[in-house]
């Protein structure tokens, strides 16, 4: 028994992690990091009730960006009837969820407060326990509900709008960062890199559905990657954005008029660009398998929806299955947060009411040997 509430069943014959218990649990998981404001009801950390996210893509595609101060009014607005709604749909009353399990960071720190403060709120009327949940961790539980148990040691490649990190996950709950991106973030690439050349935002799906179009051999792209060492495994996305953008001024390739319809130059410049990038991605995970023999291999993050990335790392040999979500899981949401929330909840965790928001948490916990994790980095997370 793990938190020693006899009210509950264990059962360790249907454990579907390592080193944590079987326990029957309804956890309510919220989820502000970013732009969408999500929550679900899932119980026993792997069987998901309810799911419900609130995307503000349609808010910030104006600006082909994330404005902070609109996401945390987008938060604010929808915060109330997005948990209200995961409660409704995952059949239950706030009474009987069992934990809270809310992200609270990495992210940006207006809209963290709002799903953070709104969670402590609901802990502190109803007397439940509270975790507070790094949303990177998040994303390395999205696997849970599509796929086997995950096998320690695992490798997780996390790709999103803002991380691009490599951990090596010796046990449940354990990470060493193998390497993280020394400036963009893989997602922040493709959306910089979409726009540069007049297609719409997020550019992820789009250059990816372009790039079937185009020839990835038709751009020739310069630029330089970080040496991989024995020390680390790191990535750069700026200096192909770079290339891409003295491509696009030296040949004058025009972007793509409003609602018109790309040209072939830039097809073929979608296809260059995400061939490089999936390259960049597989040739560090072939090295950590490599090195780490890892008995899983999770990508996940909005990035791990790309239809080439997904089938790069399904026809790679690494040994091991490669676990993805489905797309819904893929991008951010609640249900991921609260699998996360699920081993510290079901041990008895309880963060309180003093939990915070931090902004560059994070998820690095362990140091593998021979990986150096400068103090000061210069590193976005
Ligand atoms: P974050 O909240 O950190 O921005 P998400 O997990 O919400 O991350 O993912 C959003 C990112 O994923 C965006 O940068 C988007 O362009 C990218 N993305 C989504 N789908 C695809 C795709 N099919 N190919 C490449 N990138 C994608
Ligand atoms: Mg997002």
């Amino acid at each position: 028994m793990i938190n020693g509430d006899s009210g509950k069943n264990v059962s360790a014959s249907a454990a579907p992690y390592s080193r944590v218990q079987y326990i029957e649990m309804l956890i309510l998981g919220i989820e502000s990091s970013c732009d969408e404001t999500a929550a679900a009801v899932i119980e026993d950390g792997r069987r998901i009730r309810s799911n419900i996210i609130a995307s503000q893509i349609a808010a910030h595609a104006p600006y082909g960006g994330i404005v902070p101060e609109i996401a945390s009014r987008e938060h604010l607005d929808r915060i109330d009837s997005v948990v209200n709604s995961a409660l409704a749909e995952g059949g239950v009353d706030l009474s009987e969820i069992d934990g809270i399990a809310v992200t609270r960071g990495p992210g940006l720190v207006g809209s963290l407060l709002v799903g953070l403060s709104y969670a402590k709120s609901l802990a502190y009327v109803t007397g439940k326990n509270i975790v507070g949940v790094n949303h990177i961790e998040g994303h390395v539980y999205s696997v849970v509900f599509e796929n086997p148990p995950i096998q320690y040691p695992a490798l997780a490649l996390i790709v999103s709008g803002g991380h691009t990190s490599l951990f090596l996950i010796p046990e449940e709950e354990k990470y060493a960062i193998l390497g993280r991106t020394r400036d963009d973030a893989a997602g922040e690439a493709f959306d910089k890199v979409a726009k540069l050349v007049g297609l719409g935002y997020p550019g992820g799906p789009i250059i990816d559905k372009l790039a079937v179009s185009g020839h990835s051999g038709a751009v020739n792209l310069v630029f330089s990657l970080p040496r991989m060492d024995s020390h680390n495994l790191d990535f750069s996305f700026s200096g192909l954005k770079t290339a891409v953008l003295r491509f696009v001024r030296e040949n004058s390739i025009l972007p793509v008029p409003g609602e018109g319809e790309p040209s072939q130059a830039v097809a073929d410049i979608a296809a260059s660009f995400q061939d490089k990038v999936i390259r960049s991605l597989l040739q560090r995970v072939t090295e950590a398998v490599r090195r780490h023999r890892p008995r899983t291999i999770i990508l996940a993050g909005g990035v791990a929806c790309n239809s080439a990335l997904r089938r790069a790392m399904s026809e790679a040999d690494f040994g091991a299955p490669v676990y993805y979500p489905s797309p819904i899981l893929t991008t951010d949401n609640a249900a991921m947060i609260a699998a996360a929330g699920y081993p510290k909840l079901a041990r008895g965790e309880n963060h309180g009411l003093e939990v915070q928001a931090t902004a560059s948490l994070k998820l690095g916990n362990i140091l593998m040997e021979g990986y150096e994790v400068p103090a000061k980095a210069r590193y976005k997370l």
